[in-house]
């Protein structure tokens, strides 16, 4: 039959033909372990029932609504939803469908709250080094991944980027409390340049997810980083695309060090693959200028759908009700900790991180001095594909132009066992033989 679809690569895959659980079996029967949730999405899992009833539901009632025109139940049930889970520190919801749409609605809301605050001037958005934010225009001139960005650079803005913390690659003479804090006073030193009247937000991922490979920032850094945008009154953005939805083994990643972000984005997660969902939390003293000012200027057709906004309850309902976050951070630790052992038994493996269900590892080509493999050699492929040979299926992503050693994420379904652990293991420790 031929083949008239084009993706990111001429790469032939396999063709998916069902999944349930944690494993997919492609057309020829062959069963993978998904370790890393599709793209870091399946949240619950594959095929799970609660869903598909709710979506069935849904779907009797009605599946699409203009929100222009009619408000729905769901829609306002899930504001209320995720309202709830925040925990009181967000009162504002905004809907859209997929991650990059997320970001963008952070970053046209932030642009309009300060025109409408009468600052005009607060134009410029800062972000980090390496990092991801999304496909589309705005999204992709805060990201930092040269691969992505290169092609396109002329058609966007190119903002100020500073660097993200890393435990793992600290420079010498510095600990990694020093470096995280100078990482951060990079921020200042940016929004001094750019004239602190000028700049809107600062938007950065809790744990860089495919970024930096799940690197967790020092305790110290993200302190630092709100003192530094509320004394420049600089909106701070989170980006918990990848970390949100109980990823990290709490519902959001600033959790784990109390970070009052001004905008939060939700996407992957939300939707866990069954529908696509994204939303953005923020707070009134946000949105009312704005609205008052004659409203955000900014929409998407299937925003806040009933079928949507149907799908991402049930898929809380799920994640609450069988204890899932709890389940990412237990199972998660004892998945690190089974990927340290994996680490000793193989020279390459220069370092294993995360938190929860987002972990990643990290291949060098020489583990005493961290030197990354040449790009050329694209070593964290290589790993992917052998691991799709046996039968796993890991997050890949390519060496920065050699800057950091290549990575996979391992961050499977938040359902995922001690045993199907184990199974992973096992797994990529074939993969890497
Ligand atoms: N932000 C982050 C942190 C992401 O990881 C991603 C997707 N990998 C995006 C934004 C973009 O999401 P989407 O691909 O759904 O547009």
């Amino acid at each position: 039959m031929p083949d008239h679809l084009f993706y990111q690569s001429a790469v032939k895959l396999p063709t998916i033909a069902r999944a349930q659980g944690v494993y997919a079996w492609d057309v020829d029967g062959k069963r993978y372990v998904d370790a890393c949730s599709g793209a870091i999405v399946a949240q619950i899992g594959h095929g799970h029932p609660a869903v598909r009833a709710a979506m069935l539901d849904q779907l009797d009632k009605v599946a699409f609504a203009y929100r222009t025109q009619f408000e729905n139940q769901p829609a306002l049930d899930l504001a209320q939803r995720l309202v709830d889970l925040g925990g009181g520190r967000f009162d504002r919801v905004f809907f859209s469908s997929g991650g990059s749409e997320s970001v963008e609605s952070a970053l046209k809301i932030a642009r309009q709250y300060w025109v409408c605050r009468g600052e005009p001037q607060r134009k410029v958005f800062i972000a980090r080094k390496p990092s991801y934010h999304g496909a589309t225009m705005g999204a992709l001139s805060m990201t930092s991944y040269t691969p992505l960005t290169q092609p396109f650079a002329p058609m966007f803005p190119l903002y100020p980027k500073v660097a993200s913390p890393t435990q793992y690659r600290v420079p010498a003479g510095r600990s990694v409390a020093e470096h995280a804090l100078a990482c951060a006073d990079e921020l200042e030193a940016a929004i001094l340049e750019a004239g602190a009247a000028h700049v809107a937000a600062f938007i950065a991922e809790p744990i860089g997810g495919a970024s930096t490979g799940a690197e967790v920032p020092h305790a110290g850094y993200f302190s630092r980083i709100r003192e530094i945008c509320s004394r420049h009154g600089v909106l701070l953005i989170l980006d918990e695309v990848m970390t949100g939805m109980g990823r990290t083994g709490r519902w959001f990643g600033y959790e784990h060090w109390d970070v009052r972000a001004d905008i939060v984005c939700l996407a992957k997660g939300l939707g866990a693959g069954y529908y696509p969902v994204s939303a953005i939390m923020t707070r009134a003293e946000v949105t009312d200028p704005v609205l008052a000012a004659g409203g955000f200027q900014h929409g998407y057709t299937y925003a806040g759908n009933p079928l949507a906004s149907a799908t991402a309850l049930a898929v809380i309902d799920v994640i609450e009700r069988e204890g899932l976050v709890e389940n990412a951070a237990s199972t998660g630790a004892y998945l690190l900790q089974s990927l340290e052992q994996l680490a000793s038994r193989h020279g390459f493996i220069g370092d294993v991180r995360g938190r929860g269900f987002l972990l990643a590892v990290e291949y060098v080509a020489d583990r005493a001095s961290k030197e990354p493999f040449a790009p050329a050699l694209c070593f964290g492929d290589a790993i992917t594909r052998a691991a799709r040979d046996c039968g796993l299926i890991v997050y890949p992503r390519k060496s920065l132009m050699g800057e950091t050693g290549d990575h996979t994420l391992i961050a499977p379904p938040l359902i995922t066992t001690p045993a199907q652990c184990d199974e992973i293991v096992d797994l990529l420790d074939a993969a890497c033989t």
